[in-house]
Parts: C-alpha cells; structure tokens; sequence
C-alpha cells in the first residue's frame, strides 16, 4: 500500500478546533453520512471514517449518545459499541486484508483525544513494515486514493457483508 504525507494533520493537532460542534453528534443540514464519512449505524453506535487517518482505512466507532464516560454507558450502549467495533474490524480485513490492528480509546486532551467530550474507539488497521503507531502523531501517512473513495469502498463492501 502507497502512503502519502499528510501535512494538515500537523495543523489540526496543533490548532484549537474551529469549530465546537461535535462530529459524532453534529447533523449538519443538507449534509448526508456520505460527507460525514458515517458508514454505518445501529440502535445505540455509528462507525465512520476518520478524516485523518493514521493509516488507510482507519474507522472509529462511536456510541451515538454524547458522552465522554465509558461507565455512563449502558450495557445495552456497551454491547452495541463493541459489536460495530467488531463490525469495522470485519469490514477492514475484508476490504483490506491488514496483517494487524491498533484498537483503542483515547479519552480526555491529555491522552491525546482530538474530540474530548463523545467517546470513541479507533480502530487502525496495520501492515508488516508501517511504521508504530506511537511515533506517526507529527507526520502521518494516509491513504493514496482520497476519504471519498474509500468511503465508497468500505460502504460498498459492508453492504456486500450485509447481503451475504
Ligand atoms: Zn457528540
């Protein structure tokens, strides 16, 4: 897989967002899952595409419900979460056959969470010989085709799993 520099991720580590309104939550007007990069929902979590992926393919989930606490989840809530992560990492090895994965959670700014106040679990898909995801924070390889196709491919595969 080719691998491109991605200098904007710099900028948006560094920079206070612009804009307050939550990704997780936000229903822009006019604006569909397409543009938002959601791929998925069920009752209580989406799965969406990260606008500033780590590697190519790197999803996050999301319980639907704003919050920042794993334990102001419900079971119900937590279950789901785990399913759609169970969800995303099917689709990934499906469409992209990662030799690994990185998953987890970075909760609060000190941890590194870009968005602090709706929790959400990255799931980083990974290769023999990408380099640790640790030491990719400064500058960060994305993916060579643009978040609009492989949206499109990772939608269209997951409604392919979802016929099957
Ligand atoms: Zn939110």
């Amino acid at each position: 897989m080719e691998r491109i520099w991605a200098p904007w991720r710099q900028s948006y580590v560094s920079n206070a967002r612009p804009d307050k309104s939550c990704i997780f939550c936000q229903d822009h007007a006019g604006k569909g899952d397409r543009e938002r990069l959601i791929l998925a929902r069920s009752d209580y979590s989406l799965m969406m595409l990260n606008r500033y992926p780590y590697t190519g393919g790197h999803l996050m989930v999301a319980p639907l419900r704003h919050t920042a606490e794993l334990d102001d989840l419900s079971d119900a809530e937590l279950l789901d979460l785990m399913h759609q992560l169970c969800r995303g990492q099917a689709l990934l090895k499906r469409v992209a056959s990662p030799d690994g994965f990185n998953v987890g959670l970075n909760l609060g700014r000190a941890a590194g969470a870009g968005v602090e106040e709706h929790l959400h679990i990255h799931v980083v898909p990974r290769w023999n010989g990408d380099s640790n995801f640790m030491t990719v924070v400064g500058d960060v390889r994305v993916i060579p085709d643009g978040l609009a196709e492989a949206y499109d491919r990772l939608k269209s595969a997951l409604a392919d799993g979802d016929a099957a």
